[in-house]
C-alpha cells in the first residue's frame, strides 16, 4: 500500500497531468451555455456502459474521467439548464460555483472555530446579512447545513429543547405528546421531521390563496393541547410560491408562547426583490428560519442557511459532547457544528459568500426580481391562451396551469417528449388531485421566449 497511497497524493508527473485534464473538464462544463439538458438512463444501459469500475488496480484517472463523461454525466439531467423548470431547479452563478472547486481544493473544515475561524467569519457575515434581511437581531446566528430537510429538523430540535427546558424550569408537567403546527401546504419535510422526533403535525387550514392565518393557527391550536412547542409558516410553498401571512401567523406564535419557524427554504429569497417585500412582512417575529440558497440564491447543491434568533438555544440542544471534542466545546468559541443536527460539515456557504462578495447584493436583488418578472410574464401568456388556465395567480416564481381537456398521460408524453428533445424539463404536478404543468423559475437565463416554446410544444406530437 505505502507506493500506491504516495501515488494517491503525490505531485508526479501523472497527477499534474490529471489535474489539467479534470480541470479542463471542469472549465469546459462551465463554457457550455447551455449544458445539454441530458436525461435518465436505464440500469440497463449503465450496467452495460460503466460497470467494473470499482477494482484493486484502478482504471487510472483518464479512463475514470472518460467514463463519467461519456456515461455518467449524460446521464445526469443538467439542474441548471435554462428549461429545468421542474421541482425546484438550481442555477448557481460562475463565482459561486468556482469558489464550490477552491471549498474542495483548500479542505477547509467548517465545523469548528479553532479549525476553520476564517471560513466560519465568512459564512457568519452572510448568515448576518440574511439575518439583517428578514430583520432579525444581530445577536441571531446559526449554521449553513445540508438542505431545507436538514434546517427544518434542526430547528425544530432546537424548539423542543427549548419548550422542555422551559417545562423543567417552571416545574410543569411534561405533555404526552409534543405538537407543532403547519398549514395543508407546508412541505414534506416537516412531516419526515415530525416521524424523526416522534411528534405530531396539527394541520392548519388554509385561506382561499393557499395562505396560512392566524386565525388558522389559533383555531388549529385548539386540537393541539398541552404538548404544541412550535407553528410554521411557509414563506413560499413548494407548490405555488405562496407566502403565509407571517405577520399574523408570527402574533398567533407569541399568543399562544411557542416557537415560529418560518420555513422559506424556496421563497424566502424573495423578500430580496423590493417590490415582493411586503409579503414577507412579519418575518422579524421568528425564532428561526431557513432558506436554501441552493434553490434561489444561485448556489451550488447543496446550502441551506438556518438562522435563530437566540443561537444559544440552538447550542443547548445540538453541542455534541465526547471526550475527543471537549477542547472545541470548552472554549466558548462560534462552532457551527453546534447549531443544528451535524458534526464533520464543508463550509457549504463559501460558495454564496464568495458569489455576494464578488457581485454584491443589488445584483442578487435583481436576478431574484427577474424571475419574478418573467414569472407574471409567462403566466400573462397563459392567460391569452384559451386551452390553458392557470390554476393560481402566481405570487413569487413558480407558474403552475391546465391545459383544457389534457388526461395526466397527455402531461406526461409531452414531459418525455421535450426531455428527449432537450427543450425542458417540466414533470407534472397536480393540485386537489387534477394534474397540472408547473414551471419553478430560478435560473436567470430561463427568459419568455423559451418558457413560450416550451407552452407552444404541447400542442406538437
Ligand atoms: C425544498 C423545500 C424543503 C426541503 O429542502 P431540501 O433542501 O430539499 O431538503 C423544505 N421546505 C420547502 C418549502 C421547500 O421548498
Amino acid at each position: 500500500m505505502p507506493s500506491s497511497a504516495a501515488k494517491m497524493h503525490s505531485s508526479s508527473p501523472a497527477t499534474k497531468a490529471l489535474r489539467d485534464q479534470v480541470l479542463k473538464y471542469a472549465r469546459e462544463r462551465m463554457e457550455l451555455d447551455p449544458a445539454p439538458l441530458d436525461g435518465p438512463q436505464t440500469l440497463k444501459y449503465l450496467q452495460e456502459h460503466a460497470s467494473g469500475t470499482i477494482s484493486e488496480t484502478g482504471l487510472g484517472g483518464t479512463k475514470a474521467l472518460k467514463v463519467f463523461e461519456e456515461v455518467l454525466a449524460p446521464a445526469c439531467i443538467s439542474t441548471d439548464h435554462p428549461g429545468y423548470l421542474s421541482f425546484i431547479p438550481t442555477a448557481p452563478t460562475e463565482a459561486a460555483t468556482l469558489f464550490d472547486l477552491v471549498v474542495s481544493a483548500t479542505s477547509v473544515y467548517g465545523g469548528s472555530w479553532l479549525e476553520g475561524s476564517g471560513a466560519v467569519f465568512a459564512e457568519n457575515e452572510v448568515l448576518a446579512w440574511l439575518a439583517k434581511e428578514v430583520g432579525l437581531p444581530k445577536s441571531s446566528g446559526g449554521v449553513f447545513v445540508q438542505g431545507g430537510s436538514l434546517g427544518n429538523l434542526s430547528a425544530l430540535v432546537t424548539a423542543r429543547h427549548t419548550a422542555i427546558q422551559e417545562r423543567k424550569k417552571n416545574k410543569k408537567k411534561m405533555p404526552k405528546r409534543w405538537s407543532i403546527i403547519a398549514s395543508k401546504e407546508s412541505h414534506s419535510s416537516l412531516k419526515a421531521a415530525a416521524r424523526v422526533m416522534d411528534i405530531d403535525v396539527i394541520t392548519a387550514d388554509v385561506d382561499a390563496e393557499g395562505r396560512l392565518r392566524g386565525k388558522a393557527v389559533l383555531a388549529a391550536a385548539k386540537k393541539a393541547g398541552k404538548g404544541l412547542f412550535a407553528v410554521v409558516a411557509t414563506a413560499g410553498t413548494t407548490n405555488f410560491g405562496i407566502v403565509d401571512r407571517l405577520d399574523e401567523v408570527g402574533k398567533a406564535a407569541k399568543e399562544l408562547g411557542v416557537w415560529y419557524h418560518i420555513d422559506g427554504a424556496y421563497g424566502l429569497a424573495g423578500i430580496l426583490d423590493q417590490n415582493s417585500k411586503k409579503l414577507f412582512k412579519g418575518s422579524k417575529y421568528a425564532d428561526s428560519f431557513i432558506v436554501d440558497p441552493h434553490k434561489w440564491l444561485f448556489t451550488p447543491f447543496d446550502c441551506c442557511a438556518l438562522v435563530y434568533r437566540n443561537p444559544k438555544l440552538a447550542s443547548a440542544a445540538h453541542t455534541q459532547h465526547g471526550e475527543y471534542l471537549d477542547t472545541l466545546t470548552d472554549g466558548g468559541e462560534f462552532n457551527p457544528s453546534d447549531y443544528a443536527y451535524n458534526l464533520t460539515r464543508r463550509a457549504r456557504g463559501l460558495p454564496l459568500w464568495f458569489s455576494l462578495a464578488t457581485y454584491g447584493v443589488a445584483a442578487y436583488r435583481k436576478a431574484v426580481a427577474d424571475n419574478i418578472n418573467v414569472a407574471h410574464k409567462i403566466a400573462e401568456v397563459i392567460r391569452k391562451r384559451e386551452d390553458l388556465k392557470l390554476v393560481r395567480e402566481p405570487e413569487l416564481s413558480i407558474v403552475v396551469f391546465e391545459k383544457k381537456g389534457w388526461q395526466l398521460a397527455d402531461y406526461e408524453a409531452w414531459s418525455d417528449r421535450i426531455l428527449k428533445q432537450g427543450l425542458g424539463f417540466v414533470t407534472p404536478s397536480s393540485h386537489l388531485g387534477k394534474p397540472n404543468a408547473r414551471f419553478a423559475i430560478v435560473n436567470p437565463r430561463t427568459d419568455v421566449k423559451l418558457l413560450t416554446q416550451i407552452i407552444d410544444s404541447m400542442d406538437q406530437k
